[in-house]
């Protein structure tokens, strides 16, 4: 007898009774991890439908830019990764996509746009022509700024009847120029989804028309009044706002309904063409996300601008590398079809956006190429941002383990390729919702082009590591060195007691 564990044993328990409790706390704790893991575990099998691989992912993860394959599971990614990370789920039912050094990136998000609502300005008239010649050009999800009651109607109908595919998120117009509509917002709720598909986001309101004859709609009494009703009712407010004094009135108002909280509704200003460094130092500091239109401001706009640098105002435009530095989230967009030069595509916009050269191919003004973003920060306003900007980032917008299989494959690496050629990239697939809603048709002339045969095959085996063993989970791992101690504990006593 050890007269050390004799006196513990005293104090609290008898020997026995000791060794028994250890004994039961272990087969507590081994058998913990059963009771209280399983709801956490998908109950789904975690085999892949898809498996991307064979090229470059672009995850727009800041832990992880660059990796090699991605495996969606029904409408999810469930897994990012090395390839030997993503095949070993996968057995003969899993589809791999051979990218073959092909790119693979998030689905492309148009924050500010008005392509359904205002389609009867292009040449595409029927709304499902409009959503396939999106998702063709990589866009998965577009916010429309002015759904009235008419244009939310006949997006429910196109929902309801399984047309949308691409997810659209409205805005609600409290006016437009002088009109107001009333309070007929307030019968939806901020956030809620009809679908995957479609979800009200936020209202809209108009401060100001067009930088070049600035008209203010709204004073600054009746601006801190809408605000702060919409705010009151939980809205996310997107205002119009391109000349400083219109911004000047739409940031009393914010500053009135955010005061020193963060920015929790994540009010937004669109455009924001003409600003002065005291207004972007005010944005930052009530972390006011700012909405910018890539396509604009590029050398095609050069005639456009000459009244403005005639006015010494050149230099206050578009100041998108200024918001950016200041750590402003940046939401881009085309706010087509506002466009000068037919600019619909994701890649157009960055293209633009990094160049500021336009489809005529002239020389940039000054002011523009100062102000020019990286293919990166292009690309992070169009998808994580983007996702940010209406609430969404923890679902969509990069891709990672968890989120929405929202995804694009491009011919080639927006952050590699020389910016001159970013134009040229192509879009090959879109998936929205682990679904391949886009492949590009097979061109003849192009030998190398990845159509949908030759990039999607089922597996055969020659894969060597897909396997037909799904890998267990080793829900106890987190409590072996409780087990560990417990073992130790025990043979501590028994050695002692000898
Ligand atoms: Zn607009």
């Amino acid at each position: 007898m050890n007269p050390k564990i004799d006196k513990i044993s005293i104090m609290f328990f008898t020997k026995t009774q000791l060794l028994l409790f250890i004994f039961i706390f272990q087969g507590f704790i081994i058998l913990l991890p059963s009771l209280s893991f399983e709801e956490k575990i998908p109950l789904q099998d975690p085999t892949p439908d898809y498996i991307f691989y064979n090229g470059t992912i672009i995850t727009m993860e800041e832990t992880q830019l660059i990796t090699e394959s991605v495996a969606v599971l029904g409408d999810i990614i469930s897994a990012v990764g090395n390839e030997s990370e993503t095949f070993r789920f996968a057995d003969s039912t899993t589809q791999f996509i051979n990218m073959q050094g092909a790119t693979l990136v998030p689905g492309f998000i148009d924050s500010h746009s008005h392509w359904i609502g205002d389609r009867g300005l292009t040449n595409m008239t029927e709304l499902t022509d409009v959503i396939d010649s999106l998702i063709s050009y990589g866009w998965t999800s577009i916010s429309e700024l002015f759904v009235n009651q008419d244009r939310l109607n006949e997006l429910q109908a196109v929902d309801e009847a399984n047309l949308l595919k691409i997810r659209v998120n409205c805005y609600l117009p409290l006016g437009y120029g002088f009109n107001r509509f009333g309070d007929w917002y307030q019968t939806y709720t901020p956030g809620y989804e009809y679908s995957p598909q479609l979800r009200i986001a936020g209202v809209k309101l108009f401060a100001d028309g067009w930088y070049l004859d600035p008209v203010n709609y709204i004073n600054q009494t009746e601006m801190n009044q809408l605000v702060q009703e919409a705010h009151s009712w939980g809205f996310q407010i997107a205002t119009h706002s391109v000349t400083p004094n219109a911004t000047d009135i739409v940031l009393n108002a914010y500053e009135s309904v955010i005061g020193n909280e963060p920015n929790n509704l994540r009010h937004r200003i669109e455009h924001l063409v003409l600003l002065r460094n005291d207004q972007i130092f005010r944005l930052a500091e009530l972390n006011i996300l700012g909405c910018i239109q890539l396509p604009w401001f590029n050398s095609d706009w050069n005639d456009r601008i000459e009244p403005l640098i005639g006015r010494k105002w050149a230099e206050i435009t578009g100041r998108w590398q200024d918001l950016l530095n200041t750590g402003i989230h940046l939401l881009g967009s085309t706010d087509y079809p506002y466009v000068l030069g037919d600019i619909r595509t994701p890649l157009g916009a960055i293209a633009t956006a990094v160049t500021r050269i336009g489809t005529l191919g002239d020389t940039p003004t000054d002011f523009m190429l100062n102000q020019t973003i990286t293919p990166e920060q292009a690309l992070r306003t169009l998808t994580i941002d983007g996702a940010y900007g209406t609430f969404q980032e923890n679902i969509k917008g990069s891709i990672k383990f968890g989120k929405l299989a929202d995804l694009v494959v491009l011919s080639d690496n927006p952050l590699t390729i020389p910016e001159t050629d970013l134009k040229n990239i192509e879009v090959l697939m879109t998936m929205i919702n682990g679904e391949f809603e886009y492949i590009k048709p097979d061109s003849p002339d192009t030998t190398s082009s990845l159509s949908s045969t030759s990039m999607i095959s089922t597996t055969s085996g020659t894969l060597g590591s897909t396997s037909t063993t799904i890998p267990p989970l080793t829900t106890s791992a987190p409590f072996l060195p409780f087990i560990i101690l417990g073992v130790l504990l025990i043979g501590i006593i028994r050695t002692r007691n000898k």
